[in-house]
This record gives structure tokens, sequence and C-alpha cells, in this order.
């Protein structure tokens, strides 16, 4: 068969050996400098990608005229110029659906985390500063009982909902458009997104990025929220405002933030790194052995498919 593909990252076996049919270059575990990608990508029939590759118009022009495929290994897509591929006659695909339920258990870790202080608390006990039992020592706020408002509701926003029911929280969401199904079955009810920051006491954060989401919550929307109020974002950085929500944090105008995904990754806005009440994981919110093993399953399937002129499974069609 023929075509030659990169994989720009060290992946799981499992996507490698769907891929053993074509002449398969994999780069490494770190993510390539851009000369190096735009140097191994030439000749390219398939890329598959991961969301630190920015995959250009020039990316797309250094692998040639027989690309046919980019297989991003990630439900956002963000990394890639859509548009460009287009033009080109090139495919963009994704992986939709296999990460729903990890990702919504990290939303929900860094929850419960930054409510009841657990950073912190793991901080004080490692540096040999825990003294004793406190009736007034590290108290949070509670999870159970409260209004958990969801900004994104789609297929992750739906499966931290359905977490939180458990909790037996109450559920507001705004979206784009409304979820009549989902606001039946998880007894949602759906909110303006000023009402929304208003009203709840957690704001888990799952729209994707785009033109219109870049910023969504910065500090005119910070304002808004209950000083009592937690920030989850698990999204993509670029949707909360970083310089923002570190302000709002230092001046104690919200209570905590748990984030899973920062603006420049991997940097992170050295304001949220002095702070006791933010959680920060380093972007794992899919890292899990079963989803990533199905992450890049699902990748090199697509990828497989284009390059042998069938419908792939998850084209990105915007
Ligand atoms: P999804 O099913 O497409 O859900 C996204 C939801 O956001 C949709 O319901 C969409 O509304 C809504 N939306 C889009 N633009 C909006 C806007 N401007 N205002 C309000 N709502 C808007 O996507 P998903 O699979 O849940 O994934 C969501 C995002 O999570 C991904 O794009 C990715 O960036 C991120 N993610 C991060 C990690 C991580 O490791 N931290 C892992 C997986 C995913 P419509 O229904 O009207 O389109």
């Amino acid at each position: 068969m023929p075509g030659k593909v990169l994989v720009t990252r060290e992946i799981p076996e499992a996507g490698l050996r769907i891929l053993e049919p074509f002449d398969v270059t994999v780069m490494h575990e770190r993510p390539p400098e851009r000369g190096e990608l735009l140097d191994a990508v030439r000749g390219a029939s398939g890329v598959l990608s991961t969301a630190t590759e920015t995959m250009d118009g020039e990316a797309m022009d250094a692998a040639g005229e027989g690309l046919r495929v980019i297989a991003n290994m990630a439900v956002g897509y963000d990394n890639v110029d859509v548009a460009a591929a287009t033009e080109r006659g090139v495919v963009v695909t994704n992986t939709p659906g296999v990460l729903d339920e990890t990702t919504a258990d990290v939303a929900f870790m860094l929850l419960l985390a930054a409510a009841r202080r657990l950073g912190e608390g793991e901080r004080l006990l490692r540096a040999g500063s825990w003294e004793w039992w406190g009736p007034k020592q590290l108290m949070g706020r509670d999870v159970w009982g409260k209004q958990l408002g969801i900004v994104g509701f789609g297929r992750i926003g739906q499966s931290v909902a359905r977490r939180a029911r458990g909790f037996g929280m109450q559920i507001l969401y705004h979206n784009r458009s409304r979820k009549e199904e989902a606001e039946q079955e998880l007894g949602a009810r759906y909110l303006e997104l000023d009402e929304l920051l208003e009203t709840a006491d957690f704001v888990s954060i799952h729209t994707p990025l785009t033109d219109e989401t870049s910023h969504l919550i910065g500090a005119a929307e910070l304002a808004k929220m209950k000083p009592e109020a937690v920030l989850v974002n698990t999204s993509r950085g670029p949707v909360v405002d970083e310089a923002a929500l570190g302000d709002a944090l230092a001046e104690d105008r919200i209570f905590a933030a748990g984030l899973d995904v920062y603006e420049e990754e991997p940097t992170v806005h050295p304001k949220l790194l002095e702070l006791e009440n933010v959680v920060l994981a380093p972007h794992i919110g899919s890292a899990s052995v079963e989803t990533r093993d199905r992450m890049a399953v699902l990748a090199a399937e697509n990828l497989a498919a284009v390059l042998r002129g069938e419908q792939p499974e998850n084209p990105v069609d915007e």
C-alpha cells in the first residue's frame, strides 16, 4: 500500500500496529521543533499529529501535494488550520467520544481538589509543616448539594454533569445551542453565561477553543462569580484569561481554581505558580493507559481509512 506516514510523537503501540502497512516515521517523545516538523513532514501522505504541533498551511505545503490526511490524536483540533486543509483537499480527523469519561474524571478531580484544598494540604504535609489536626485548619468548600455551572454542554460537559449528579449537585449549563434531551436526562437548567456565572458555586469549562471562545472567561466574567466559587478549566488554556484569573485568585475574589490547560503550554503564568488556591495539572485530561490506547487506535484508523480511499469515522467538518 503506498503512503508515507509521519507520526509526530511517540504514541501507544496499539495505534502504530494499525499503521504497519504504511511507510511510517515516528518522530520522538518530545514535541518536534518547528523546523524539525517541516523537514520531517516532506513527502508525507498522512500525518498523525497531536495538540502540540501546529498544522497550518505552511506545514501542509512542506508536506507537498501528496498530503491527503491529518489525523489529530485529540478531540480538540485548534492546532490544525482546517480551512487551509480544505483548500488543499486534505482531510482532517479527530478522536471524539473515546476520552469523555477520562477527561470528565480529571475535571471532577480538580473540582474536588480545589474545593477541599488538597494541593495546599499536601504541600504543607510534605514540607514537614503539619503539626496537628485543627478545628479551623484547611477548611474548604462543600461540593455536595451545590450548583455546578457547565459552560460547553457537549460530550465531556455532560459526562461531568453525570458525575455531579452523584454528588447531589444541581446542574446549570450554558451552551451555544440548547440541549433539550440532556436537560431532561440530567435535570439541567439552561442559563445565559452571565446568569450562570452569578449563580453557580462551581463553574467548569468544556467548550472547544475557537475565535468565539478565546478569553470567554476574562476579568469581567470572573467579576460576576461568587467569592466562594471555584473555576475549573480542562478545555483549552486560552479560553480563560490566565492573568485575570491570577488577579481574581490573589485578591480572593473567587475561592479557588483547578486547571489542566494553559495559555502558553508548557509555561504557566508566574502569578498562578505562587498561589495556594489553585490546583495545577499538566494537561492530563485524557492521560490514562486505556484512553490513550483508544485515541491512538482511532487516530490511526482515521488516517488509514483516508489513505485507503475510504470514508474516515471522524472527519472534522467546519
Ligand atoms: P463537544 O462534544 O463538541 O462539546 C463542546 C460543546 O461546546 C458543544 O456543545 C458546543 O455547542 C459548545 N460550544 C462551542 N462553542 C461555544 C460557544 N462559543 N459558547 C458556548 N458553547 C459553545 O466537545 P468535547 O468532546 O466535549 O470536548 C470539548 C473540548 O475539551 C475539546 O474541544 C478540547 O479542546 C477539550 N479537551 C481537553 C482535554 C484535556 O486533556 N484537558 C481532553 C479532551 C478534550 P454545540 O453543541 O452548539 O456545537
